[in-house]
């Protein structure tokens, strides 16, 4: 099947040959026919699905044909959980806006940078990515209107939905006019989905790409049992005894994540670590090192279990479990992308054994614990 059989303008085809996109993915193949025919859509589809391009292609493609230089505000918003998923988002539009006729622009914005730019910027953008606080901080100088804005995307969906961005995303949508589209996009959602029928309102197409469970057997998960004081050594044996290349360790706090990245750059381990503390050139920065494959290890809190897609990741290890089941499985999603399996390793103290076990019993899935501290970490 091809992307014009979806009804996708013929001229997004060299870009999207230049990309390597050889045919849609399965929720490229659902998702473009239903926003280009305005539907309201929730797609249930991880990271690494194609699920960025199967909102930014029909998204372009509509704007296309409206008439959109009439208005002098954005008409597209992009509403994101992180700033590094904004530029990831933003990176997309940006390699496919080209291909159109009329000349539209694209802005991301978020916190942890200069707001004057922004200010200048946003008012003339026609697609607008944003993080919510620092899109209310905008509107709420004053910089940009919301009034005209026709489609809503919610990226990672679930995320923007709970509880910690609740009151900020309830502001924005009393910000957006009433009639427009909605698209609401996630890995997994939550059991209670009366916010989601809040936002999404007009009947939506539902589609649902795979199974969790389906995505999580592409990982080959594993636990060592090693008590607090071992979990250094036991990282380090695991990295060069196992001769891993590109490594995502989550840790559990800012600090906690400096503290490893020191200990590794002293037995000569190439690590950097990103998380909330950090300036957002320098997450940018590692990130893209990372990415790139110039840096080993990247250490990161939370920040990145959601929807940063690193292209054949193959290892992530859990340095502490995460407090919720739900980020475990985000976290090490990051890694086992179709027919390409991936590792995920959880280092568990003694203390951390029952809540391990209460991730297994709400994944449905055990796994395979070895005892970390039989293991000869003498050197490590
Ligand atoms: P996403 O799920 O949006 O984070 O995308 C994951 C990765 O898949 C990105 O690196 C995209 O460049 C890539 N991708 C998206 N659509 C296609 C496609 N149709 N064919 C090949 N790669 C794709």
């Amino acid at each position: 099947m091809s992307f014009t059989s979806l009804g996708l303008s013929p001229a997004f085809l060299k870009t999207l040959d230049a990309e390597g996109y050889s045919e849609p993915t399965p929720i490229q193949k659902e998702a473009i026919p239903a926003v280009i025919g305005k539907k309201d859509v929730l797609g249930i589809a991880k990271t690494g699905s194609g699920k960025t391009a199967g909102y930014v292609l029909p998204i372009l493609h509509n704007l296309q044909t409206a008439t959109v230089s009439q208005h002098r505000e954005p008409t597209v918003l992009v509403l994101v959980p992180t700033r590094e998923l904004a530029d990831q988002v933003h990176e997309v539009f940006q390699t496919f806006l080209p291909a159109l006729t009329e000349r539209l622009t694209c802005l991301a914005v978020y916190g942890g940078v200069s707001i004057n730019p922004q200010m200048q910027a946003i008012g003339k953008a026609n697609i607008l990515i944003a993080t919510p606080g620092r899109l209310l901080e905008l509107a709420g100088k004053n910089a940009v209107r919301l009034s005209s804005i026709a489609t809503l995307v919610l990226d990672e969906a679930d995320k923007m939905l709970n509880l910690g961005f609740k009151e900020e995303v309830d502001r924005i949508l009393a910000l957006l006019p009433p009639k427009r589209q909605n698209l609401l996009f996630s890995a997994t959602l939550g059991d209670d989905l009366s916010r989601v029928q809040q936002v999404v309102l007009r009947n939506p197409q539902v589609i649902k790409i795979t199974d969790e469970a389906d995505e999580i057997d592409l990982i080959h998960q594993l636990a060592y049992l090693v008590s607090e004081e071992k979990k250094g050594p036991l990282l380090r044996y695991l990295i060069k005894h196992g001769d891993l290349k590109q490594v995502l360790v989550f840790a559990s706090s800012t600090i906690k994540a400096d503290g490893i990245v020191n200990k590794l750059l002293k037995n000569k381990i190439h690590a950097a670590s990103v998380h909330s503390k950090l300036s957002q050139q320098t997450r940018r920065d590692t990130l893209r090192q990372f990415k790139a494959g110039e840096l080993r290890v990247l250490v990161a809190t939370d920040l990145l279990a959601r929807g940063i897609d690193i292209e054949f990741l193959p290892c992530v290890i859990n340095y502490e479990l995460p407090r919720s089941p739900k980020d475990y499985i985000h976290r090490i999603g990051r890694t086992g992308r179709a027919e390409n399996p991936g590792d995920a390793i959880s280092l568990i103290s003694p203390e951390e054994m029952d809540h391990f076990q209460l991730i297994q019993k709400k994944m449905g899935k055990r796994v395979k614990t070895l005892s970390g501290d039989q293991l000869d970490l003498q050197g490590y």
